[in-house]
């Protein structure tokens, strides 16, 4: 069967360009390894969601080492979004720039914040963010939050003022929910403690599916097959195009033809997928010439933060809406003049999450403990290493081998916000970083840039080497910044719908349906 554009994964990059490509009359084919997320309780069950791992059904993957591990991923329409948080953050313009940690530089991007600007306007239309401009130092000039900001849970809003009245700026984070709080009633979100990392029960996150791929559906010329797994991408004879896209699913093999094959697969799964169509003519890989399909891994250095008041329970439930951007740029210390990184509040840890967490712990403690924490999550910039890379074993099973650097950054934020907490009433903290098994925020592994010896994909995340192969998940980030990467993913992918449209216009591609 033959498509004008193969889109494989429907996550934050695939299924936001299939809605940007959707209106036009374009023939566009999306395949998707997994299925629709079930609709069912247990969407928000922390038992099922976090201790029988319910919906990370990724594969086992290795370490570096040759460990197995499981990744805390899934394979849904949608994506990862599916799970997400639905932070939406913004780089900031200096994330753009080679920016100076203590680990060593960044890689600047081979574009600039307002190249992206408009994209990201549309991003936040279309996956309903809500947030409130200047309140954060950091963050670059843009309009207004198509919605307001969402009202912090009262023991929240306490927070938010402490933290001010320590002399930081702490902002309203920006969330993509459908939640107008003015007419609750007619709002599908009801603003619970099971949105991160918890799929969505009522429709009510700004997630890929609803924002992106559903849309997309609404245009007769766009088809998607669920339950099929791209394998392998086949070139022309002269290597320079890809002419069919191999999948496997059902227990059957079947190939399709397109103009244009986009990979969407998450920037894990986009390298192995490159890495896996090797051939005569790409030896090392697809569209690998500069060896750096699968390398500079990054996925943040993130740890948990749960502040402890005993006394009354705090009544919180709904408690993603803070973020602080005072250590983003410079740690504040003349000793350490780098930057730490970002901090948020984390969805509510129940006392079901701790449980199902730490399963030889009461539930009674659980709940008891939940009741009076404040929970939060810190983020450093990890930096693209080429040691830090994805590899298939013989047998094609994925490996991440990944050594974090920046470190002491991190230990250095997580020792600054421990102080912050004792300081605004939290006298007892408790931390975990997480391990390799977090790869929630993966990106790096195909990046763009304007050279193609050290680089994969062109600005507009065109393969250097192949007329029409484009990448648009994570992958193409050069460097990962300290905040969430999914808004940037998806401006980024309507940046490069909008090339494709304009090369299908002016006639690019039109003889070379294979
Ligand atoms: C628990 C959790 C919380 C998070 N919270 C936040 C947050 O608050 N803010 C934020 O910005 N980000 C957050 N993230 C990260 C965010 O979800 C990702 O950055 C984003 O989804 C990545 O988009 P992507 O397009 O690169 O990949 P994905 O969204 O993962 O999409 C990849 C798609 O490709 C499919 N696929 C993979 N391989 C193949 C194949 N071979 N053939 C066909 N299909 C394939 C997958 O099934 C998937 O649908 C969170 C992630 C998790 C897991
Ligand atoms: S907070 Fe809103 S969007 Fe998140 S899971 Fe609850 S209802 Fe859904």
């Amino acid at each position: 069967m033959s498509f004008d554009v193969i889109v494989i994964g429907t996550g934050a990059g695939g299924g936001t360009l299939a809605r940007a490509l959707a209106p036009g009359g374009l023939k566009v084919l999306l395949i998707e390894r997994g299925d629709f997320l079930p609709r069912e309780k247990a969407n928000w069950r922390a038992d099922e969601v976090f201790r029988r791992h319910r919906y990370h059904n990724a594969e086992p993957w290795l370490d570096g080492a040759g460990r197995p591990f499981q990744p805390v991923c899934g394979y849904h329409v949608g994506g990862d979004t599916r799970l997400y948080g639905a932070a939406v953050l913004r780089r900031r313009e200096s994330d753009f720039d080679t920016v100076r940690h203590a680990g060593g530089d960044t890689v600047a991007w081979p574009i600039r914040y307002a190249d992206l600007a408009p994209y990201y306007d549309v991003a936040e239309r279309w996956y309903f963010a809500h947030g409130l401009r200047g309140e954060d130092p950091t963050e670059p000039e843009a309009a207004a939050f198509p919605g307001p900001p969402f009202r912090h849970d009262p023991a929240i809003e306490e927070v938010f003022l402490r933290l001010r009245d320590i002399g930081l700026h702490p902002f309203h984070l920006p969330l993509a929910l459908h939640l107008d709080e003015a007419r609750r009633e007619r709002s599908p979100c009801i603003r619970c403690d099971t949105c991160d990392g918890f799929p969505c029960l009522v429709a009510g996150k700004g997630d890929a599916e609803m924002c992106g791929v559903r849309p997309a559906l609404a245009h007769p010329n766009v088809t998607l097959r669920t339950g099929l797994k791209a394998v392998r991408l086949e070139t022309s004879g002269d290597g320079r195009r890809v002419v069919a896209v191999c999948c496997e699913g059902g227990g059957a093999t079947e190939s399709f033809r397109g103009r244009v094959v986009v990979v969407a697969a998450g920037a894990i799964n986009s390298a192995a997928l490159l890495l896996a169509s090797a051939s005569g003519r790409h030896p090392r890989g697809l569209a690998n010439g500069s060896d750096q399909v699968g390398r500079n891994y990054m996925c943040h250095i993130n740890s948990v933060m749960l502040g402890l008041r005993p006394g009354r329970a705090n009544g919180v439930a709904f408690q993603k809406t803070i973020g602080v951007n005072d250590f983003y740029r410079e740690s504040g210390d003349p000793a350490f003049p780098w930057p730490l990184g970002h901090v948020q509040l984390l969805g509510k840890v129940t006392g079901e999450i701790l449980k199902a967490q730490r399963p030889y712990l009461p539930r009674t403690f659980t709940d008891w403990f939940s009741g009076r924490s404040v929970d939060w999550w810190l983020t450093t910039e990890d930096l693209a290493s080429p040691a830090n890379r994805i590899t298939l074993t013989p047998s094609g099973q994925i490996r991440v081998a990944c050594t974090p650097n920046n470190l002491e950054a991190h230990h250095r934020l997580i020792a600054r916000w421990r102080r912050v907490l004792r300081r605004i009433g939290f006298p007892l903290v408790f931390t975990q970083t997480m391990g390799i098994e977090a790869v929630a925020h993966q990106v790096g592994t195909v990046r763009f840039g304007r050279d193609p010896a050290t680089s994969v994909l062109d600005p507009h995340c065109r393969a250097h080497e192949l007329d029409n192969l484009f990448v648009v998940d994570g992958g193409f980030m050069p460097s990962i910044s300290a905040v969430n990467p999914s808004l940037t993913i998806m401006a980024q992918a309507l940046r490069a719908a909008g090339h494709i449209r304009a090369r299908f216009a002016e006639g690019t591609w039109a003889e070379s349906r294979a």
